[in-house]
């Protein structure tokens, strides 16, 4: 053996949040071929190459009819244009999601109406729900948010239209409770860093039902069928060749994506289980239902912001999804839903916090976060 430079020591490395160069390390030369592909084809929207993805993915996700669009919130603004929602109309959003959910209802015209999540999970209260659905509510926003299913018996059985924002949620759930397959649309982002990421925008628009998935077709262009003749109003909502291209390229390692992220979470579940560490301090994500695929690991934890400078002096990427919940965005004042009427999802937009959980983080980087996590909260003790 020769004689080396003493390697910086692995404890000082920065962890990022999440490690995308890694991943595209990985499958360089099926996305470069992707990339030559489409190059060579000349052609760049919609086409042979997003038909393809649409069919493969509509195969993974087991649903007859998968649309390719322009990113995760016009799948939403699509799935409501197809519904018929406007001005006049209610559609029940959670509380605490990105702002995508609750935004696009507004877009149309129509009244975003909040309600509260639940304790354990993030997920909507399905209760809280049904109290607010009135003879306006044209639809219901399921948010699987972080990856976990909502409950699918209980959403059904409010009996309003089903549009999943299972933007954090390709391959959540099981057999017949995949998400994408639940009610009349389903909606997702392929945003660089969800578990199925394009290089660039990019989203999909699932159903189950034929006729709504022609009407959604011919609203992602424009509504025109033939062509420049126009029965309804649509929008450009189209997916890119290329990304399709990349995304056919990135769609066979998902499983496995999903396999690690979900092994990782168990890991991180043992590590906090070990250190017994109070509720007060630290509360780690809750599985209600099947097939949790972990978009986000997020823990609850109220000296958050303590807890994030230190992770961040250490180099330790984390995040806050979401600091402020969707009934107090300043855009929303006008619904009049002010401080206190979604108490769980405030204190959610208080405690939530995301670790590092991508399927690369290696397990000795994993028990390093988790270590720095425990040893940093149990000071607090
Ligand atoms: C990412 C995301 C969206 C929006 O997707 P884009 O592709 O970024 O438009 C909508 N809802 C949720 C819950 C998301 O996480």
């Amino acid at each position: 053996m020769t004689e080396r430079d003493p390697q910086p020591s692995a404890a000082s490395e920065p962890i990022p949040l999440i490690d995308l160069a890694a991943q595209h390390e990985a499958l360089a030369s099926e996305l470069r071929q992707a990339f030559e592909r489409v190059l060579a084809s000349g052609s760049f929207i919609l086409g042979p190459e997003v038909s393809a993805f649409e069919q493969e993915i509509a195969g993974y996700i087991g649903v007859p009819h998968a649309l390719g669009v322009s990113s995760g919130t016009d799948a939403l603004l699509l799935a409501l244009m197809a519904l018929g929602i406007g001005p006049g109309d209610e559609v029940i959003v959670p509380a605490f999601s990105f702002f995508a959910t609750a935004g696009c209802v507004a877009r149309l015209g129509a009244r975003p109406v909040f309600a509260d999540i639940e304790s354990d999970s993030f997920n909507l209260d399905l209760e809280q729900a049904a109290k607010r659905v009135s003879p306006r509510s044209k639809a219901i926003i399921p948010v699987h948010l972080y990856g976990q299913l909502c409950d699918p018996a209980a959403l059904r059985a409010l009996g309003l239209p089903i549009v999943e924002d299972a933007a954090q949620a390709l391959g959540a759930g099981r057999a017949e409770q995949q998400a994408g397959t639940l009610g009349e649309f389903g909606c997702f982002s392929f945003f660089p860093t969800k578990n199925l990421g394009a290089l660039g925008d990019a989203g999909l628009l699932t159903t189950r039902d034929a006729e709504l998935a022609k009407r959604a077709r011919l609203l992602r262009a424009h509504g025109a069928e033939p062509k420049y003749h126009h029965a309804l109003i649509g929008g450009n909502f189209r997916l890119d060749a290329l990304q399709a291209a990349f995304l056919r390229a990135k769609l066979p390692s998902l499983p496995a994506w999903n396999a690690a992220r979900r092994a990782n979470a168990a890991r991180y579940d043992q590590l906090f289980a070990a250190a017994a560490l109070p509720d007060e301090l630290l509360r780690t994500p809750a599985e209600l239902q099947p097939g949790h695929i972990y978009h986000q690991y997020v823990i609850r934890t109220p000296p958050r912001a303590a807890l994030q400078a230190h992770l961040r002096e250490q180099r330790i990427g984390s995040e806050v999804y979401y600091p402020v919940p969707l009934h107090l965005q300043a855009c929303f004042a006008y619904l009049g839903e002010g401080p206190g009427s979604h108490p769980r999802a405030e204190r959610a937009a208080l405690e939530a916090l995301a670790l590092p959980i991508y399927p690369e983080l290696s397990a000795a980087q994993l028990e390093r976060v988790a270590s720095i996590v425990v040893d940093f909260l149990r000071k607090r003790t």
